[in-house]
């Protein structure tokens, strides 16, 4: 058996081709396009890779994207308040705000996350809209969850009944995902198992698993045992390693002898990679709806 490869890069293209429509009638709407406010930390290179790769992505469908570079050195206290200063719209209007992770060891990411108003909050990371989600009255979802659901639901993958086994507890990916497949409706109804550092019988799980999420930063972590046949497998993780004297990407699986055994797979790169960038420019379409519906209604 060959997987099917679930191609996160072609179902991106579709969601965009979709939205930029729309973002071209709210812009006409609003009298100026939406806009994302990005701030970013410091100089490391994935973390301005992947700025790149999201402000390119807004300004195909019509967003503009404005990237707030901060030096290395900034301060939580500086950091919360260039935010606050942002979310008052005192740089322009910012319809959508995301602070770029990972930030620096000394600052403190919750008081900065917790400084974007939980309504600009297009990564989905505010406390508030953590406990939405909790609650099953979803508003910003975090990106990268919203699109390996929205993977398996374009793939057809039922997830009703089914077990997910999410490998990966974390409050951006694993958590959030983990919410969203045991939610009620279309995409969740699942019985979800979360594996983490501490799960000392890892095999044994994630071999119990219909649906397979890997979303570690291990490079081929999962292994073609660990992979009960037929399973339909998740790759989120993005890992560099060196090849040679060059570099590449690999994801947590072992990606090609899983692909014999699985039914559906997804690449790295290629696969939830360019969706979770889709999902933002969603979030940030829906951010700048809402901020327009909410000033007809105060007219
Ligand atoms: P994280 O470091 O915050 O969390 C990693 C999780 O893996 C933790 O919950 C930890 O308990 C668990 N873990 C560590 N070692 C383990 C082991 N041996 N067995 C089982 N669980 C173990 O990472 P994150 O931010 O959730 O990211 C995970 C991966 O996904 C990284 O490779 C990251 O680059 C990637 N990522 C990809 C996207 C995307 O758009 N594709 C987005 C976010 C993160």
């Amino acid at each position: 058996m060959t997987a099917q490869r679930l191609d996160g890069r072609k179902l991106a293209k579709k969601i965009e081709h979709e939205l930029a429509p729309k973002v071209a009638a709210l812009a006409s709407e609003i009298g100026r396009p939406p806009r994302l406010v990005v701030v970013l930390v410091g100089d490391v290179a994935a973390s301005a890779s992947y700025v790149k790769s999201k402000a390119a992505a807004a300004k195909r469908v019509g967003i503009t994207a404005d990237v707030f570079s901060i030096p290395e050195s900034t301060t939580t206290a500086e950091l919360v308040s260039t935010v606050e200063a942002i979310g008052r719209d005192e740089h322009g209007p910012a319809d959508g705000i995301l602070v770029q992770l990972p930030l620096p060891d000394h600052v403190d990411a919750r008081a900065v996350l917790d400084a974007v108003p939980p309504d600009r909050d297009v990564d989905g990371f505010h406390a508030v809209n953590a406990g939405l989600l909790s609650q099953g009255r979803p508003h910003f979802i975090p990106c990268t969850a919203a699109g390996v659901q929205r993977m398996l639901l374009d793939a057809g993958v039922e997830t009703r009944g089914k077990h997910a086994v999410i490998v990966g507890r974390s409050d951006i990916v694993g958590k959030p995902l983990a919410l969203l497949l045991a939610s009620r409706g279309p995409g969740g109804d699942a019985t979800v198992s979360v594996c983490h550092s501490h799960t000392s019988n890892l095999k044994e799980v994630t071999q119990q698993a219909d649906i397979l999420i890997a979303a570690v930063g291990i490079p081929q972590l999962i292994t073609a045992d660990m992979v009960k046949p037929g399973a339909v497998v998740v790759d989120v993780g993005i890992n560099r390693v060196l090849d040679g004297d060059t570099s590449r990407l690999v994801g947590d699986v072992d990606y090609d002898p899983v692909s014999t055994i699985a039914e559906a797979i997804s690449p790295v790169p290629g696969g939830v990679g360019p969706l979770t960038v889709a999902m933002l420019l969603e979030n940030t379409f829906s951010a700048a709806k809402e901020r327009q519906n909410l000033s007809q209604t105060a007219e």
